[in-house]
């Protein structure tokens, strides 16, 4: 078990309904030593992309995104889910819609944020279905900008958004990938890491071919 998986298992609560919740630690109360972990783990798998921009959505994507904006050295932009007066200008807007909440949110990120000359890390908390990251995707692609990769705190691997995601040719991390959980018992299976290694190998050679084609 690498050392998110170790905290999932000490401190992470399963609930009915496929929701795990991570507020001790993650998404509510932060453990900014953890944050500051997973931002190095971060850098060290995406080390070869040009990443010069981190992109994320609010709310509990931020603190993760800044801190590994850190060990990137790159500011951190997030998508906002509602129109609010202080957003001007024009501005990409995709639709998403919320896992946990149920309903659907407009995504905004002012074009003035995000471009063409912009090289992409998509840091979130959590990947259940993938619509967060789909809408995350379409705001990056309609301004111009590249996707580097998307790195992910906690993969849900038995909802389907990691596998839409891998098999549209993104290089996706995630640091922990939960494989089944049982809100009864409270246990939590993660996907063996040479599985998931496996899996990121065949991504990246399905994106090297990406980039050939388009060569
Ligand atoms: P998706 O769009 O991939 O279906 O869901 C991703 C978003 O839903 C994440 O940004 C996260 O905020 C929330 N989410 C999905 N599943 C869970 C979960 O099991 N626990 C928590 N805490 N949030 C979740």
């Amino acid at each position: 078990m690498n050392f998110l998986e170790e905290r999932i298992v000490k401190d992470g609560v399963v609930k009915e309904g496929n929701v795990l919740k991570v507020d001790s630690f993650l998404n509510h109360q932060m453990d900014i030593g953890l944050l500051d972990q997973m931002g190095a783990e971060f850098k060290r798998r995406f080390a070869d992309r040009p990443v010069n921009k981190i992109l994320t959505i609010e709310a509990s994507g931020i603190g993760i995104a800044c801190i590994a904006a850190r060990h990137f050295n790159v500011p951190v932009v997030f998508a906002k889910k509602s129109q609010s007066i202080n957003l001007d200008g024009d501005m990409y807007v995709a639709e998403v819609e919320s896992f946990t909440h149920k309903c659907i949110n407009h995504v905004i990120v002012a074009q003035k944020f995000l471009g063409p000359k912009d090289h992409v890390l998509i840091i979130d908390d959590f990947l259940a279905n993938g619509c967060a990251l789909q809408g995350l995707i379409q705001i990056v692609q309609s301004s111009g900008a590249t996707v580097e990769g998307i790195g992910i705190a906690v993969e849900k691997g038995f909802q389907s958004g990691g596998r839409i995601i891998r098999n549209l040719g993104f290089r996706l991390e995630s640091l922990a990938i939960v494989d089944g959980m049982n809100a009864e018992t409270g246990e939590i299976r993660f996907r063996d890491q040479e599985k998931a290694d496996t899996e990121n190998t065949v991504c990246r050679e399905k994106d090297i071919c990406r980039s050939a084609t388009l060569d």
